[in-house]
């Protein structure tokens, strides 16, 4: 463990016995939301993807409400910030980033992978959306307007992809097995380019 892992491990700590001192929290509440966050990956936002490609009316309540689309399918997001859900269409592509600090969909897509954390994915996101998404293979037509959203502590943001052409007749296991994390970011689009995600941003 190096220093900052301490500092920060020992500042949490610190924070969780006065929270609980307080009694803005009990330590059952932190167990139970650690184990909620735990349980929750990616295979379940792909669910939600997988149903709005199906079905017209679950993909009208993803965009509508978010919270309401998730919890429909037993995924909890109560406690957690509300959930919105951003279509990617012909001329629109919706990427993900938290320029703060790391916020993301956890209920949804479970813990956020190193590269959403990094400043170089942070700050080049907005900076450079098409060459962030061009080096993780995703090149997208000149025409193809690319909409940079924040996720936030208020609000979280997954992206509801376009189904990929060849997949007529699938049902919602197969199409959902199709849908990677990245998809559902926007960095990657479904069957896109593979992930290049450890050259490109090196843990530190
Ligand atoms: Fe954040």
């Amino acid at each position: 463990m190096n220093l900052l892992e301490t500092d920060s491990a020992a500042l949490l700590a610190a924070v969780r016995r006065v929270l609980i001192a307080k009694g803005v929290l009990t330590d059952a509440e932190i167990a139970d939301r650690i184990a909620k966050t735990e349980q929750a990956s990616p295979a379940l936002g792909a669910r939600m993807v997988a149903k709005g490609w199906l079905e017209p009316d679950y993909r009208a309540l993803l965009l509508e409400d978010g919270t309401k689309a998730a919890e429909t399918l037993g995924i909890m997001i109560r406690g957690a910030p509300p959930l919105g859900v951003l279509e990617n269409t012909p001329l629109v592509h919706n990427l993900v980033v938290c320029t703060l600090c790391s916020c993301y969909p956890r209920a949804v897509l479970g813990y956020p992978p190193f590269w959403f954390k990094s400043a170089a994915y942070r700050a080049r996101a907005v900076r450079d959306p098409r060459g962030v998404l061009a080096e993780w293979g995703t090149l997208l037509p000149d025409n193809v307007r690319v909409r940079v959203v924040d996720s936030t502590a208020d609000y979280r943001w997954m992206v509801l992809p376009q189904r990929p052409a060849g997949t007529e007749g699938w049902d919602e296991a197969q199409l959902a097995a199709i849908v990677r994390e990245g998809d559902m970011i926007g960095v990657t689009v479904p069957d896109g380019a593979r992930l290049r995600e450890k050259t490109l941003y090196p843990e530190r």
